[in-house]
């Protein structure tokens, strides 16, 4: 049998879970089918049904007075129960932040190696896997032993489609064994970044400036851009250190990574951290007064020129064609 982890939060699907289900079900037709999968927390009930159309025989359900928010442990401890009682040949998670803990966790409960952020599997006694390192920047072959077999798929790499036939997604519900230790480290407040609309991973535009913008007060216009667009606003490693956005916007490899459908880089060079973080994007546009830049040379669309004219011409152009504008 072949154990997915599927991440949720509070019962929204985390949509990387669907990218890992591909590379499980692979497993699972190569020969250590059916696949299951594992839904921690009474919250995530309803998404059995969702997950049907992607090939589940069983989705294992458990449920505990104390899971009522994410806790990296406890939902560890479910996923290691779980494998003492259906001994699956693998477990796939997310390359997730919470499959990556929740993975990590599981494997030193279980004493065995886990291998991270894993694009294709060749099954076998020992599992030869292809997994991304350094970021994106390179390709590893790795050999992965281990009774089960714990491996993460690296994010936006396969495809989140549906099985050729759904599966019966029979609902087993049980009860891990927590302790108090298990729940040390759990989810007890959320708080929305202020400023922020949409959340950079989830927004399908993302507009991010780099050092070409100059100023804290030069994002105001990728802001009003991003709020034009629907998206969320973006920064390189350069923009976060002089503080011209926070962090939590940084993109790339010690940032953000994120797939969105729209990508408008300004002022930003496309250095190979700042690129792993924004490869996924569907649509690059590029604003840069280099047209060498790696950003430029890279993207599905470039303007060449300064970010500080071409920004608010933008932004004038959309308010006049759009109705209402
Ligand atoms: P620059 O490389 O300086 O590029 C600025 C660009 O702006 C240039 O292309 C220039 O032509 C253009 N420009 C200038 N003025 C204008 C203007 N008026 N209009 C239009 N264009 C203009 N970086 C990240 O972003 N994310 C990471 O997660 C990250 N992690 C890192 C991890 C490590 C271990 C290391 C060593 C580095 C990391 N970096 C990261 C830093 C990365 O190597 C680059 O230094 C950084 O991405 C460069 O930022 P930038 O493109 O804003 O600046």
């Amino acid at each position: 049998m072949i154990l997915g982890l599927i991440e949720h939060d509070r019962g929204t699907l985390n949509p990387q879970s669907l990218e890992m289900l591909t590379l499980a079900r692979e497993l699972a037709a190569a020969g250590d089918g059916p696949l299951h999968v594992l839904l921690v927390g009474g919250e995530a009930e309803g998404l059995a049904a969702d997950l049907a159309p992607y090939g589940p025989a069983v989705v294992h359900l458990a449920r505990h007075e104390a899971l009522v928010d994410y806790a990296p442990a406890a939902w560890a401890q479910a996923l290691v129960d779980l494998i003492a009682a259906e001994k699956p040949a693998a477990v796939l998670a997310p390359g997730s932040d919470r499959g990556s803990e929740v993975m990590a966790h599981a494997a030193a409960r279980l004493n065995l190696p886990m291998a991270a952020n894993c694009t294709a599997v060749t099954p076998g006694e020992a599992y030869r896997l292809t997994r991304v390192r350094w970021g994106g920047s390179l390709l590893e072959e790795a050999w992965l032993r281990g009774d089960p077999k714990l491996l993460t798929v690296a994010p936006f790499v396969l495809p989140d489609d549906p099985a050729p036939e759904p599966g019966a997604a029979v609902v087993r519900p049980f009860t891990p064994a927590l302790s108090e230790a298990d729940l040390l480290v759990r989810v007890v407040d959320r708080v929305q970044p202020a400023g922020d609309k949409v959340s950079l991973t989830e927004a399908k535009v993302v507009v991010s400036g780099g050092r070409g913008v100059g100023s804290a007060e030069g994002f105001d216009v990728l802001g009003e851009l991003a709020d034009l667009l629907g998206g969320a606003v973006g920064g390189s490693r350069v923009a976060t250190n002089f503080g011209w956005c926070t962090h939590a916007n940084q993109i790339g490899q010690t940032g953000t990574r994120i797939a969105p459908d729209l990508y408008i880089a300004c002022g930003i060079s496309g250095a190979i951290q700042h690129w792993v973080g924004c490869k996924g994007a569907k649509q690059i546009l590029a604003v840069n007064t280099d047209p060498e830049a790696p950003m430029v040379t890279r993207a599905t669309y470039a303007v060449i020129g300064d970010l500080h004219e071409i920004l608010p011409a933008l932004i004038a152009e959309i308010r006049r064609v759009r109705p209402g504008g």
